[in-house]
Formats: structure tokens, sequence, C-alpha cells
């Protein structure tokens, strides 16, 4: 039988981003907090020290810093007439694990999605019509607009000291910042970052063809910053060891190094490592969660914390397992359409092009998780998409994040002497250009249990069946198209279009930005959550961060989880501890 412990305010499962923005914020205002977070115990200082912290073959080709899937993974096929098979070695996606989750390793793009991604059925529909949506497609607005988030994308970018230039002050276009922006209320905390020379490069050339390029925003500190909680962090030395790997400068914002030391210093919160939650209990109404069940990894105990509410912070495939083999909410089912839970799981689908540029000297070599110039012009619907057949888009960039030795292996050659000629010819010369494209959730597309396989703890892996479905190859075409150009015009040569494959597979590196499953929106039939993230039928229980998203947009996720993390936390001090029920 399990352990019970004392109850508390409130406990996360899984100390990431989402978990620590609501840990800081609940423990200021005074309420107890416990972290449960499956991994490792890791103090920065010693994890991430120079020079171990740029070991590349153990963090950049062996994920030292993700989760371990001999314990946990899922299983994958890309429709439901294949047997899923599990994913025994990481790829596609890093998923986050111990201090900081994914948030410790991250690059540090972070931006604000656009207005129209809150609104994108209603705005679909109003300016192309119902037709313009793909059969199966399952497009829906989220229940919150820009504008309502505004506030909390500004308390995110200030708590992790965000540099870039403003697009839109309070309504006015700004120069050199993106004009598509939604309007914001100040300007970044910190100046942009530097550009590169491929930065220069991409800038001139997109300007010439009539686009906005603009410096992407970033959370590699842009100078030393001191966030409003009061934590410090260095500057960024642009030193390439980037995505995949700890700062040794302490200049990437994380975790780490802003909200968990915010909490910790209240004394109100309390990190226990190596507890694997494997429930949720519900009491007998099946209407109030009242504890989580962990595995405590060191001693194999099985405890229980009970907690007056419960937030799920474990990322889109934690949260929607938790959900699952907990039996809350109804499971989603393809063939009926009917169920929530695994609904509009969608990825970051990708576009580019690759070239050589010969006679300059780029220094690939140096440059930051975040370092790029974007253009937005043929993101969300910044364009007019009449006659093309699909919707949405994808942002465009330059960037210089480091071209590091082992993973950068351009010349074509994979052994020997041959490898090494082609590799120094080639490793400062091959360029590339790349969109990140949205993902819009279809019928198909979706987590559920896996029948067969099973993780170190007896619990069903999830089960993901995911493909590039209805138009999405049309719009990664057209993009490849755009990036093409773009390279063309920045003077390579020999420049070949990467579109996307035929059909998703889960070996390659793409991006560990895995949206949906547990969705928002104002419809209990067709949502999880609330656009608070608030369980619609267990109110004391929040599932939280993009698991929530009803689909994914043309930029990487981080921004917006953390503007509808620090929206909730708001929510949850101001309103639910004084009356607690429905947010709505
Ligand atoms: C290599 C890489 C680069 C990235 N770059 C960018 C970028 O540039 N811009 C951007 O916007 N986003 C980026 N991302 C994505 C970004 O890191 C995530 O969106 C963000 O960190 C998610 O925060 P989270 O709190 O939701 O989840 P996580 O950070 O994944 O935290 C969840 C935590 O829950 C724990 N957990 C899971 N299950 C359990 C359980 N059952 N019991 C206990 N604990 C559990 C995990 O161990 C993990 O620590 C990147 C991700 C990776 C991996
Ligand atoms: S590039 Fe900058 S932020 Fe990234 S690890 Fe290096 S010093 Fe830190």
């Amino acid at each position: 039988m399990a352990k019970k412990l004392p109850s508390v305010d409130a406990v996360m499962v899984g100390v990431g981003w989402t978990g620590g923005i609501l840990a800081a914020e609940l423990t200021k205002a005074g309420l107890s907090v416990v972290g449960l977070e499956r991994g490792q115990y890791r103090d920065s200082n010693v994890a991430f020290a120079f020079p171990r912290i740029r070991d590349e073959l153990k963090y950049g080709i062996r994920f030292g810093l993700a989760q371990d899937v001999s314990r946990d993974t899922l299983t994958f096929r890309n429709s439901a007439e294949q047997t899923a098979l599990p994913m025994r070695q990481l790829g596609s996606f890093l998923l986050g694990d111990g201090t900081g989750g994914a948030g410790a390793h991250w690059n540090g793009q972070t931006w604000r999605w656009t207005p129209y991604d809150f609104e994108i059925y209603s705005q679909t529909v109003s300016r192309y019509g119902k037709g313009a949506i793909d059969d199966g497609m399952q497009i829906q607005d989220w229940g919150l607009t820009y504008q309502e988030l505004e506030p909390f994308f500004d308390r995110f970018e200030y708590t992790a000291g965000i540099g870039g230039t403003a697009g839109n002050l309070q309504g006015k276009v700004q120069p050199g910042g993106n004009p598509f922006e939604g309007p914001r209320a100040r300007a970044y905390p910190n100046p942009p970052m530097k550009r590169s020379q491929l930065g220069d490069l991409f800038q001139t050339a997109t300007q010439s063809l009539g686009y906005h390029p603009f410096p992407g925003p970033s959370a590699n500190m842009t100078q030393a910053y001191t966030n409003p909680d009061g934590q410090a962090l260095g500057a960024c030395m642009y030193c390439g060891f980037c995505e995949r790997f700890g700062c040794d400068y302490n200049a990437k914002a994380s975790p780490n190094n802003t909200v968990l030391p915010t909490a910790l210093a209240t004394n109100k919160f309390e990190i226990r490592h190596d507890a694997n939650v494997v429930r949720v209990n519900m009491d007998s109404s099946g209407k109030r969660a009242v504890s989580v069940t962990y595995i405590d990894l060191i001693t194999g105990e099985e405890i229980e914390q009970p907690a007056e509410m419960i937030f799920l912070t474990s990322f889109t495939f934690g949260n929607v397992k938790l959900l699952m083999v907990s039996g809350i909410g109804e499971i989603y089912n393809p063939t009926t359409n009917k169920g929530t839970v695994g609904k509009n799981y969608t990825y970051q689908l990708s576009a580019g092009a690759g070239g050589t540029i010969t006679g300059k000297d780029l220094k690939v070599f140096a440059g930051a998780g975040a370092e790029s110039v974007v253009i937005d012009d043929f993101n969300g619907d910044h364009f007019d998409h009449t006659g093309l057949g699909f919707l949405h888009g994808g942002s465009i960039s330059a960037s210089s994040s480091g071209a590091r030795p082992i993973q950068s292996n351009p010349g074509g050659s994979a052994w020997g002497s041959a490898w090494k000629h082609a590799a120094a010819a080639a490793y400062n010369t091959s360029v590339g250009i790349g969109a990140q494209v949205s993902s819009l959730p279809f019928r198909e597309n979706h987590l559920d249990l896996d029948p067969t396989y099973r993780d170190a703890y007896g619990l069903p892996l999830v089960r993901m069946t995911f493909d590039y479905r209805g138009n999405e190859s049309k719009r990664s075409a057209y993009l490849t198209g755009i990036t093409t150009k773009i390279l063309t015009e920045m003077g390579a040569k020999n420049v070949t279009g990467r579109a996307l494959p035929e059909h998703y597979s889960i070996v390659p590196y793409q991006s560990t930005h895995n949206q949906g499953g547990a969705i928002m929106g104002l419809d209990p039939s067709t949502s999880v959550v609330n656009p608070y993230m608030q369980h619609h039928q267990v109110s004391n229980l929040f599932v939280v961060g993009a698991s929530s998203f009803p689909h994914n947009s043309g930029f990487n996720p981080t921004g917006t989880v953390g503007a509808v993390t620090y929206r909730l936390a708001d929510a949850i001090v101001n309103r639910y501890v004084k009356k607690p029920g429905s947010l709505m």
C-alpha cells in the first residue's frame, strides 16, 4: 500500500517551464507547492560547468539531458492500419527530463503566436469561407484572444529576459521589428542578438525581395540581465553549444536560473526528484482530484501526495498519458470522433533550402540557439491564401546556432580521407535556411494508449498516430519555393529545396514541438480543458502546457506556453484561491 504524505496546497507533476512558472507564482502568493520530477536533480553550476558540458558526443549525439527511453517511451505509427512500434531511441524530438525539463537545454527562440492563431477557425471562415478547410481538418478557436494573452506574454518575456526588436508597440508598427506581430504594450527587456554573417546576407536578400526581416527574439541573453524576481543572468558568448546543452555562462534563460530559484527562495517549494507520477487519484464523485501517486525511483516505494490543486506539467505526452491511465475523461476515437483526450495531436512541419556560399568567411562555428534573422511574411494569415489550397504558413529564418563538429558533417562523404577533405571544404560554405511550418489538426492524428507495450512501471505506452494529411505538403512545398528564392538571392549556388517527405518519420530530429491531446476550448464536447487549462469536469485539475494547444503555429511554442501558464497562475492567485471552482 502506498505511503500517504501530508497534503499541500498544490502539486506540480513535472518541473520544467510550466511547473516552474506555477511554482514561483503560487509560492510567492504564500501557497505550499511540491514539484514531483521523474528525472534527476541537476545543479546547473556543476552539471553545466565548462569543459564537461561541451561534450558533443554525450549531449549533442547521445542526448544526455533528455528522457531515458528504456523507462518510458511511446509507440508510433503513421496510420490506424499499421501496428505501432516503440521508439527505442530518441530521434524526432528530445523530451525533457530532470530539473528544468527541456527548458534546461532548449534553444531559446521565444515567440508570441499570431493573433490569427487564437481565432483560427472564425477568421478563416470569415475570410475564405468554410470550403477552405480541408476534409478532416479540426481547427478550432481557442476561446481566448491575443489581446487577453498580451500581458502574460510580457510577463514571460521579462522573466526570461528576451532580447529582440519590437515590431508593433501599442498598435504602431516599429522599424526593424516584425510588422506582423500583435500589438505589444512595451518593448522587449533586452536588445536583439548580434547578426551573423549569414544573417547579414539573409537581411539584404529578403529586403531586396520586398519582405520584412527582423532579429529573432532570443532567451540567450544579449547583455547581463536581472529579471523582475531578482534572478541575474550573464551575457551570451555565442559559443555554439546551445541546443541540447546547458549554458556554462548562465546566459540562457531556463527554469533552472529563473523561476525555480524564485520558488525555492520562498521556502514554500520542495522539489522531489526521481519521483515518477503514475496516477492522478479522484474522489468517489469523480469530480475532484485528491492526490497523485508516484514511484520513488531510488527506493521503489509507492507514495501518495495529496493536494488541494493538481497541475499536470509533464509536457504533452506525460499530461495526456496521466489523464488516460487515470481514467479521467473519454479517450478520443477517430472513427467515431467521440472522446476528447488524445485529440488534435500536432507537430511542427518543416521546409527549407540548402546550398553553398563561397568567398565569404561565414564563421559557422559561432552562434547561439536563437541567433537568427526571420521573416514572418508567410506565417499565419499574413498573406492571401486564396487559390493556394492550404491554410496557415510558417516563419522563415537564417539561423546561426553554431555548426558543431560532429553534428555538422557536410560534404557528402561518410568516412576516411574522402570525408576529411569533403568536410573541410564544405564546413564553412554549406548553408541552409529553414521554415518552421504550422501543423494543423486532422481527425486521424491523435494519441491514445498502446494495447501491447508498457513502460517500466507497468503502464501502457502512449501511442502516436501521425502523418502529413490534407494539404500539408502543399504548404511545405510553397514555403520551400520561397526559401529557395531567398537563398538564391543571397548568392548561394547548388540550391536545393527541402520539402516534406511523403510520410512523417520519427527517426531524424525535427523539433520538440509536440502539441495537443488535452486541448483547450469553450465546448467540453470538443476539448479537455477550458482556456485556463482547467479541466472541464474536474475543476481542481489543471493540464498545463502545449498539450492544450488546438493546433501548432509557424513558430516555436514556448513563448506562448509561458503566456498561457502565467495567465493561469494569475487566475489561481487572484481568483481561484479565494473562490475555488470554474475560472470561466
Ligand atoms: C532540444 C530542444 C530545443 C528546443 N528549442 C526551443 C526553442 O528554441 N523555442 C521554443 O519555443 N521551444 C523550444 N523547445 C521546446 C521547449 O523546450 C518546450 O516547449 C518547453 O520546455 C516545455 O516546457 P514544459 O514545462 O511544458 O515541459 P518540459 O520542459 O518537458 O517539462 C516536463 C517535465 O515533466 C517531467 N515528467 C514527465 N512525466 C512525468 C511523470 N510521470 N512524473 C514526474 N515527472 C514527469 C519531465 O521529466 C520533465 O522534466 C525545445 C526543446 C528541445 C528539447
Ligand atoms: S550560445 Fe550563448 S546562451 Fe547558448 S549556451 Fe552558449 S553562451 Fe549560453
